[in-house]
């Protein structure tokens, strides 16, 4: 086994590193040689960063040490317990736009996007549609072969039973919003990728800023994990009450989903019904979506 770090690892590492400067944690101690203190993880070990400036980032180990899994420990005078500060999520951060609305958020993004790959494939843009008042959104996570024809989010066989559930839920689609994380179809229907998500997600989170409704729902992981910043499975978060913004958020399973798994219905049913409940509905009598009633 090579004694040194290899060329990823030790960028890998300086890039940490740097991330931890940015976000104001400084002085990383390798331990090397001594045996002093408990060796834990970089990851686990930060210290507050000191009020004079001009911490360096370590240069890359060049040196040839024995080689012991690199450690880190405490600067030895400072035995204040590990922290992390209180970071602004990257959405938390981001100031809403005052008098923002649809029409002006359509105009910025552009029917004819060519900020990220997707829009090589696309037939039509799918920005969003329905209420632009609604107390109810819908964050689906990109156009399919029908959506991308017609312009329109969740016509397709998804969208059918999305509408299902929302008549079941006592409402229509004309009362609600419904709109995705990217506007645009990404080949065969694959998952969007990470450059796509952040190229589009600014523009869904001035529709949702816009739109201001009391409760969103996420169909799905990629818009669960998307407005929670997480990259949980969706089946461990599903079904329970978050917050974005300020705004409570539901995530559950997306429609095309269900289409595979239809016993997973009765599951999002209730987180349905938790969402009746914050908006006072009654909901259609007897009716579960996607089972005759
Ligand atoms: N699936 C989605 O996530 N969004 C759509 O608009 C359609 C299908």
């Amino acid at each position: 086994m090579s004694e040194r770090l290899s060329a990823a690892l030790q960028e890998k590492l300086a890039k940490r590193l740097g991330f931890y400067q940015d976000i104001g944690i400084g002085f990383f101690y390798r331990d090397r040689t001594s045996h002093h203190g408990p060796a834990v993880s970089a990851d686990a070990v930060v210290s507050p960063a000191p009020s004079s400036p001009g911490v360096t980032l370590p240069k890359p180990f060049q040196k040839q040490q024995p080689l012991k899994p690199a450690t880190a420990v405490l600067p030895r005078l400072d035995v204040r317990p590990a922290v992390r500060p209180a970071v602004p999520s990257l959405f938390e951060a981001i100031d809403k736009i005052p008098d923002d609305s649809l029409p002006k958020i359509y105009a910025d993004l552009g029917g004819d996007c060519t900020r990220c790959k997707l829009h090589r494939g696309r037939t039509k843009l799918v920005f969003g549609d329905g209420n632009s008042h609604a107390e109810l959104v819908f964050v689906g996570e990109g156009p399919g072969r029908d959506e991308d024809q017609q312009g329109l989010p969740f016509v397709g066989r998804a969208g059918k039973l999305l509408t299902q559930m929302i008549e079941a839920m006592g409402l229509q689609r004309k009362d609600v919003y419904i709109c995705n994380v990217v506007k645009c179809r990404p080949p065969e229907n694959r998952t969007p990728e990470k450059d796509e998500v952040e190229t589009c997600s600014p523009f869904l989170l001035r529709q949702l800023d816009a739109i201001a409704p009391k409760v969103i729902v996420c169909l799905g992981s990629i818009a669960a994990q998307t407005l929670l910043e997480t990259n949980r499975g969706i089946s461990h978060f599903r079904g329970e009450w978050k917050d974005f913004r300020g705004t409570k958020l539901m995530a559950t399973y997306h429609p095309a989903y269900l289409l595979r798994n239809p016993s997973a219905k009765g599951e999002v049913w209730k987180d349905l019904q938790k969402v009746m409940a914050v908006l006072g509905l009654q909901g259609k009598k007897g009716s579960q979506p996607g089972k005759p009633s």
